[in-house]
């Protein structure tokens, strides 16, 4: 082919993916949530042998539509209240095919002057949402469970180094212990971090927690200058928070590293209605975030963040001598644990530059709102609310374990809406996280309605 017809075949190409999506994302309105299980039997079809040679742009696209679409879940459509996934954003999405169509590297400066300039500005508005301290730096890396092994990464640097002990040159035999002190309630992601950086997944104290998951203060085990206490900033269950304000300052007392895991909850100190939840966990050493998840900025979108950034750089920086790092500006490299990498600060700038301040407060408010309508919906009609709803999170039992989780298969299969499963202290529960900017009020009536259905 002339390169005039590769760039004119290629523009086709692409004006037909476009088209393909925007039909798909009108469609998941008002498709069942869950794939039809036709759908799902119809994937063997993608699953051929390597083909030989060359299939034709057009044809592998449609495959993608005819076959791969249909089987998705529909958790853009705004009826999808399974873990804390929300749907992705129109800025962040469109920036996404621009990101793509860059195929930038965003490892260095010179790979990318857009990207690091864009990821710089979204980390800090980030820090500043997010009300932490001036000077705090970090990553963008690919989810929560990354954003906890960079921060988690950091605070064994800055411990270790302390005393005296360069745990990046040699590792961790033979290194001074260190304590790491979790909730009871912890995430099983941080601990499969921990277990990455070779301090256990098991080798941890459990702290205590209440009926709400929150870690208990008064059981704090002692803490010291070799201790990384480890907080959470939003149960995945219940949406609730460690009492930050109550450990913080004794743990910086005592010397410690104060990291937060903050996926999803960090975020509600951007409403003035919910903030009072997140006080106390700026005053930590490190957080880990998701915007993949309350911001809705689409996957993968995690960001770490640490006050003191050169603990971060200590721990995650190369050089070679053909790696062109430069002085004057941040490297993205030096921070994260990735060398090449996607571009994806620009969907989180982008995301966060279509909402402001008030536009993710807005999603805040709107989709905690809809988690009290739930709630009360669910409570009036003689349901047992298993949770105290502060946030977005609701856990409701049907009853019997069995009749709980049948009810939860009957409504996933039925694909008015979806919803997961969870045992909340030793109780069968179903788990409604309302985490879209897409969710309406219409959206909750509908799915409420459908949950009573198959709950009588
Ligand atoms: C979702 C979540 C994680 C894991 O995040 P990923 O982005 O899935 O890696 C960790 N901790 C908490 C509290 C979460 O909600």
């Amino acid at each position: 082919m002339l390169r005039s017809e590769l760039v004119a075949a290629r523009d086709a190409l692409l004006k037909r993916a476009a088209l393909h999506a925007t039909d798909y994302l009108e469609a998941i309105l008002s498709r069942r949530v869950s794939p039809h299980p036709s759908a799902v039997a119809g994937l063997p079809a993608l699953r051929t042998p390597l083909p030989a040679g060359p299939t034709d742009p057009e044809t592998v696209l449609r495959l993608l539509a005819d076959v791969g679409s249909p089987a998705t879940v529909a958790n853009g459509g705004g009826r999808y209240f399974g873990f804390v996934n929300g749907g992705c954003l129109p800025a962040a999405m469109a920036a996404g095919w621009l990101v793509t169509a860059w195929d930038q590297n965003a490892a260095f400066w010179v790979q990318s002057p857009t990207a690091v300039a864009l990821e710089e500005t979204a980390l800090d508005w980030v820090r500043e949402l997010l009300g932490l301290p001036d000077g705090t730096g970090g990553a963008v890396v690919t989810g929560a469970t990354m954003a906890n092994l960079s921060a988690l990464a950091a605070a064994r640097h800055s411990l270790l180094d302390r005393a005296g002990w360069d745990v990046e040159a040699n590792g961790l035999f033979g290194a001074p212990e260190i304590q790491v002190v979790v909730g009871d309630e912890v995430h099983p992601s941080l601990l499969k971090s921990l277990g990455i950086l070779g301090l256990g997944r098991n080798r941890v104290v459990r702290v205590p927690v209440d009926s709400q998951g929150r870690m208990r203060a008064d059981a704090l085990p002692p803490l010291d200058n070799r201790t990384i206490l480890c907080l959470q900033a939003g149960n995945v269950n219940t949406g609730a928070f460690d009492p930050a304000a109550d450990i913080c300052r004794h743990a910086h007392t005592a010397g410690a590293w104060i990291h937060v895991d903050g996926a999803f909850g960090l975020w509600a100190s951007v409403s003035p209605e919910y903030q009072h939840l997140t006080q106390g966990f700026e005053l930590a050493d490190s957080w880990a975030t998701d915007a993949h998840k309350w911001p809705n900025i689409g996957y993968d979108c995690g960001i770490a963040l640490v006050r003191n950034p050169e603990a971060l750089r200590f721990a995650m920086s190369v050089r070679a001598p053909y790696l062109a790092a430069t002085e004057q500006h941040r490297e993205p490299n030096d921070f994260s644990p990735e060398l090449s990498r996607r571009a994806r600060g620009v969907e989180l700038w982008a995301g966060l530059r279509s909402l402001g301040r008030a536009g993710m407060a807005a999603i805040v408010d709107r989709t905690c709102g809809h988690a009290r309508r739930f709630a009360d919906g669910l409570r009036a009609a003689g349901f047992e609310i298993l949770n105290e709803v502060v946030l977005n999170q609701v856990l409701v039992s049907f009853g019997k374990p069995e009749r709980t989780l049948q009810i939860i298969a009957h409504l996933q299969s039925e694909g008015v809406c979806w919803c997961g499963s969870t045992v909340w202290q030793g109780r069968t529960a179903m788990r409604i996280s309302v985490s879209s900017w897409a969710t309406t009020q219409d959206d909750v009536d509908r799915s409420l309605a459908a949950m009573l259905r198959a709950a009588n």
